[in-house]
């Protein structure tokens, strides 16, 4: 899927006191500063040094200007020398892109020698960034601030990371979704507020008939169901001599793509309860699908779907998942669903398998098995607490299965969730996550986090430290103050 070339906004804050001597200086240092930056090949996206503010009208032109432009993902600021905030006001009341607050200093150390009054007129982040630092708290804006040296790996990772968040905002507020038959009957944490989530998430949401996907699917040619099976056998071990099953989940792949592209669709549901004129449930075609970047959720799930191809947007190795059974002696959980697992998680080339199906009445339906790759990562769920969202994201380390489980017919993943199975588990359940979540290797809970404060929504983080005392506490008072806060 292509990526949006988006850009980043750089803004310095001064102002006219120190004359147009230490302008140019500050000019040129943080000219220096975003060419670094762009050069240490870790930022996905390139940052555009704008201007250096000096007065109030200078600060609202470029914030509103970076308002307009739907190629700026968000704007880094950064006080090289003292910037009076008052002359902020209207222009950071009025922004509405993600904002970095980058605290950082042009030199990493004092220079004994060359330090005199001119030299600290110039570098003066240490004071310059606290004033700007106050009008952002003052009014409440939601912001990101990093400190460090702007030449450190760590600190270009994290501003690597931040914007991802950000650019994921963006890219979350374009997103429509594709939803084949409603939610599962009956289900409770499938449900939720489509008009609340298109004003917080941007995400359109809407119904598509399944007997329309059926007459696309009836359209499809066998000479491009040849091409994808070329595809599969490129991509994928065939243990299975059901080709015809198989060219039947190609057939199904090609109407989903041709449907989801005409509308703009970047993700979709469906569910087994309707699968009308339809042979099979999609295995391989909702899998290869998510390979290619397209968000998916099984019973109709569109929230984990939309979520699961926004984290797709931060991080590639990110999957719908479903936490099916446990292992309690081991504190292990095995997460898997009935067929629609995401090939990004394998650890090896995963296999083309027919099995029935115990869940529906349809034929045997063709899918991948494979085994989940060990490795940090995050358990993610977004659910409608009824007036707001929230997004509970929980730490995990997953684990090479430890059994191999030869008469499981579905892609599996294990992982000990944090602090540990029981208790990471009793947060999970007292904080409302969702069995259905996305699991990722590449995104993590400061980047969640992150997304969550840009969208204006809740987070809750599971993390090494959680204990069911405090989380208890701090969703209660979460709710008094979402309450009062929408
Ligand atoms: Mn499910």
């Amino acid at each position: 899927m292509e990526k949006k070339n988006y850009k980043f906004w750089f803004v310095a804050g001064s102002q006219f006191l120190y004359g147009e001597e230490t302008l140019k200086r500050v000019e040129a240092d943080c000219k220096i500063i975003v060419d670094a930056l762009n050069k240490s090949g870790r930022l996905p996206f390139e940052i555009i040094y704008r201007d250096t503010v000096k007065t109030s009208d200078g600060a609202e032109k470029i914030i509103k200007n970076a308002n307009y432009d739907d190629d700026c993902a968000g704007i880094i600021t950064f006080c090289h020398t003292f910037s009076p905030s008052k002359m902020w006001i209207n222009a950071l009341a009025s922004l509405q892109k993600p904002w970095l607050h980058f605290h950082t200093q042009f030199n990493r150390t004092i220079p004994n020698e060359e330090i005199d009054m001119d030299y600290m007129n110039l570098h003066q982040g240490a004071h310059g960034d606290r004033e700007h630092g106050f009008i952002g708290a003052r009014l409440r804006k939601p912001r990101k601030v990093i400190m460090g040296h702007w030449q450190d790996e760590d600190i270009q990772l994290r501003i690597a990371k931040w914007m991802k968040s950000a650019a994921a905002a963006a890219f979350s507020r374009e997103l429509k979704v594709m939803r084949f038959g409603d939610n599962m009957r009956e289900v409770a944490v499938t449900e939720g507020d489509k008009v609340e989530v298109q004003l917080k998430l941007g995400w359109e949401v809407n119904t598509w008939p399944v007997g329309a996907l059926v007459e696309k699917m009836n359209e499809v040619s066998d000479s491009e169901i040849d091409a994808l099976m070329e595809e599969y056998h490129a991509l994928y071990d065939f243990n299975t001599d059901d080709i015809e099953t198989v060219r039947y989940q190609a057939r199904e792949e090609i109407a989903i793509k041709k449907m989801m592209d005409s509308e703009n669709c970047l993700a979709f549901s469906n569910t087994f309860q309707d699968l009308y004129g339809m042979k099979q449930l999609p295995g391989i075609a909702t899998q290869d699908l998510m390979r290619q970047g397209y968000g998916y959720g099984g019973e109709g799930d569109w929230k984990v779907a939309a979520l699961t191809a926004v984290m797709k947007f931060m991080g590639e190795h990110s999957a719908f998942m479903e936490d099916y059974t446990y292992d309690l002696e081991n504190g292990i959980s095995l997460g898997a669903h009935m067929l629609e697992v995401c090939p990004s998680l394998a650890a090896e080339k995963p296999k083309v398998e027919v099995h029935p199906l115990g869940i529906g009445d349809r034929e045997d339906p063709a899918r991948l098995v494979f085994e989940g790759k060990a490795g940090k990562g995050i358990v993610a769920s977004l659910v409608d607490m009824g007036g707001r969202l929230r997004l509970i994201v929980q730490d995990i380390e997953c684990i090479k299965p430890t059994q191999s489980m030869p008469n499981l017919p579905v892609a599996r993943v294990m992982w000990k969730p944090a602090p540990n199975l029981a208790t990471g588990a009793e947060c999970w359940i007292l904080a409302g996550g969702a069995h259905h979540t996305v699991l990722s290797y590449d995104c993590d809970a400061e980047m969640m986090r992150d997304f969550a404060r840009i969208m204006d929504i809740e987070f809750v983080h599971i993390n090494k430290n959680t204990t069911p005392e405090e989380l208890e506490k701090e969703l209660f008072l979460f709710d008094i103050a979402w309450k009062l806060k929408n």
